[in-house]
């Protein structure tokens, strides 16, 4: 017996199917980040990120700055925030000079792009930024995601080794003082207000620059090693750089991430992977260039 209709179902299903399974290859979450590898083999692969930092096993490196190009430069478009159900991200825009804000130098020997900035973080109870440095782990880590501009998209630098970089800011809350000035980061913030449910997005009113989430941050102090995405897939392409200082903010911004919801309506808490093994890769600390202490002039004359 032959029923039109009930073909007509199935094969709209078949048609579909490519689909969803594409649809639930993004899906991944916290609770077990340990499966990951499962369905992301590289996750349970080398070279994974985060790891733990510590000063004494650190190499001090005499290495060039890192070259900030384009920005403190406005952009030329407005930035939408969104709630992904994994985090809040934006996409960087170009700048007024219609190329978006990059980085170069240090260890870098490409120009690497500025893609999406988004953030991890933990819950009232317990503190989230996916790097612990010196056996501490602070309250917010932000990411800057940077593709290197030899490739096209996003999606194609994550088949090379040299791929991509990160910049990683941590930030501790301080009880409400003194203004801190990073009036980019405070758009975000103030539009998380915004973004409670999974899904939903945010356009802030104020053009800002990329810079001006980093505030007065030192940008010649920083850790750089070898790793990989902290979410799958995890390829192992990325040039980590975390900076050693942490920025401060307000104990009003923090529970702002705290209201955001996934997209089973639960709180989208503590989204940081659990710290990785270093094995043996080596991690670099490049310092600003600390002159040596002149020779007293009195001493030079009596020579
Ligand atoms: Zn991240």
């Amino acid at each position: 017996m032959h029923f039109p209709a009930f073909d007509d179902f199935y094969q709209r299903i078949l048609f579909l199917l490519p689909f969803a399974a594409n649809l639930r290859s993004n899906e991944f979450d916290y609770k077990t980040p340990e499966s990951w590898q499962v369905k992301y083999p590289q996750c349970g692969g080398p070279d994974q990120s985060p790891i733990a930092i510590s000063r004494r096993k650190v190499i001090p490196i005499n290495l060039h700055p890192l070259l900030f190009g384009l920005y403190d430069e406005p952009f030329d478009d407005l930035v939408t925030v969104r709630n992904t159900g994994h985090t809040v991200d934006f996409m960087v825009p170009a700048t007024i000079y219609g190329v978006k804000p990059f980085v170069t130098g240090g260890l870098l020997r490409d120009c690497y792009e500025a893609e999406e900035v988004h953030f991890h973080w933990g819950s009232s109870g317990k503190k989230g930024s996916e790097h612990v440095i010196n056996g501490r782990r602070h309250d917010l880590e932000m990411h800057i995601v940077h593709r290197n501009n030899k490739y096209l998209t996003l999606k194609e630098a994550l088949n090379y080794s040299d791929g991509v970089t990160v910049l990683a800011v941590l930030f501790k809350v301080v009880r409400a003082g003194p203004m801190f000035y990073q009036p980019g980061l405070n758009e975000v913030f103030n539009s998380l207000l915004h973004l409670s449910d999974f899904n939903s997005s945010y356009t802030v009113p104020e053009r800002f620059t990329l810079g001006s989430l980093l505030g007065n941050l030192d940008r010649g102090n920083f850790y750089t090693y070898k790793g990989s995405l902290t979410t799958p897939p995890c390829s192992p392409v990325v040039q980590w750089h975390v900076f050693a200082e942490v920025l401060r903010i307000s104990d009003k911004e923090l529970p702002k991430f705290f209201q955001l919801h996934d997209k089973w309506g639960n709180k989208l808490l503590k989204n940081f992977r659990p710290l990785q093994s270093q094995e043996n890769r080596l991690i670099f600390h490049r310092q600003p260039f600390i002159p040596l202490q002149q020779e007293p002039l009195q001493e030079l004359i009596w020579l």
